[in-house]
């Protein structure tokens, strides 16, 4: 199969039936994977501080400074979030947090040292999304190489593309004025790579987003990729599409259906040619997630826990074995995914 366009992916969208676009996005997802197997982690969120000063719109988890209710979480606090993690065997934790102006990124990195010094390789952790990353740096004066630098000798080994959401300069403007430009996102992800660290690419649908808006951000991200890659960099991990829940947030609206993401997803699986893995949210979509397996997805998560989601409306299953039945019900053998360690930090 060869690559797609935007004008070729924009017709599948409006014209091709479910079955074409499910055939397409298989055959696509056979160049990388063998069919009828996917993998998973069981991972926990840790939402370190709700205090946030971006006050995106389609955001339930936020409060500004000095509103009641804004909390940061103290260093046992997050001990006591892993080892509950590590109880049920999952050993993959995602940082985030909002744009708290109390905390500098050398909190951060004491918070990262603190974690690996505990907890080695037994756990590995995604530091903070490019979102955050980018923030840090601005209120640090620094350079995004030199605060990727910082978090590499703080132990991180991995920077998530969170807080993408849909990456037009226009969707920012409408909805999260305060969240940097796109350029500054791509250029930040750019930076993570060249200091060695992984990152991976997500996006966020459901919102008023166009058609247009979400073909430009399968563009983008699929030329970033192609850049990274021709300079023979380690590149993006993954592309992690996950849905809008509007519950509580002042912007509102309603969640899409679970056909129209699994669309998303056969689409994202064609037109990102590049990209290995395409995740699937359980957080976002429960059960339904699973089908997105049958539409080119390969792997996914098991979350245990996600404030800001959740605030918003999503709710988490705890039973990760009535969970794993779905997939396995659908015809897929499932295997644990442990998180890699970049090439550039391994010995
Ligand atoms: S989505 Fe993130 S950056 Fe935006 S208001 Fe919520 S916590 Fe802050």
């Amino acid at each position: 199969m060869s690559r797609i366009s935007v004008d070729e992916a924009r017709e599948l969208w409006l014209h091709a039936s479910d079955d074409e676009l499910k055939r397409l996005a298989q055959i696509a997802r056979t160049r990388f994977h063998e069919p009828k197997h996917a993998t998973y982690m069981v991972m926990r969120i840790i939402n370190y501080t709700n205090v946030c000063v971006a006050q995106c719109d389609y955001c339930a988890f936020y409060v500004l400074p000095n509103q009641e209710g804004g909390y940061v979480l103290s260093g046992d606090e997050v001990f006591a979030k892993i080892d509950d993690l590590l109880e049920v065997g999952g050993d993959l934790v995602a940082f985030n947090g909002g744009f708290n102006p109390k905390l500098p990124l050398e909190f951060y990195c004491d918070l990262f040292a603190s974690v690996r010094e505990r907890y080695g390789d037994r756990v590995e952790f995604y530091a903070l999304t490019i979102a955050e990353f980018v923030y840090l740096a601005d209120r640090a004066g620094l350079t995004h190489a030199e605060a990727a630098a910082r978090l590499r000798e703080a132990g991180v080994h991995w920077v998530t593309g969170g807080g993408s959401e849909i990456l037009t300069e226009d969707f920012r403007k409408r909805h999260a004025k305060f969240k940097y430009t796109v350029r500054d996102y791509l250029e930040a992800q750019r930076a993570i790579v060249e200091a060695g660290l992984r990152t991976t690419a997500t996006m966020v649908i459901g919102f008023d987003e166009t058609l247009d808006e979400r073909l430009e951000h399968l563009q983008r991200t699929r030329d970033l990729q192609d850049d990274l890659l021709r300079d023979g960099l380690d590149g993006l991990f993954s592309f992690l599409c996950w849905t809008y829940k509007p519950y509580g947030t002042a912007f509102g609206g309603r969640e899409i259906p679970p056909q129209e993401y699994w669309r998303w997803i056969a689409l994202s699986r064609i037109f990102l040619d590049n990209v290995k893995h395409i995740r699937t949210s359980v957080l976002t979509q429960n059960e339904d997630a699973f089908r997105a397996l049958d539409y080119g997805a390969d792997d996914f998560d098991l979350p245990l826990e996600d404030e800001v989601t959740q605030k918003a409306g999503a709710t988490i299953e705890l039973d990760l074995e009535s969970l794993l039945a779905v997939p396995r019900k659908l015809g897929y053998t499932v295997e644990y995914r442990r998180a890699e360690r970049p090439a550039a930090l391994t010995a």
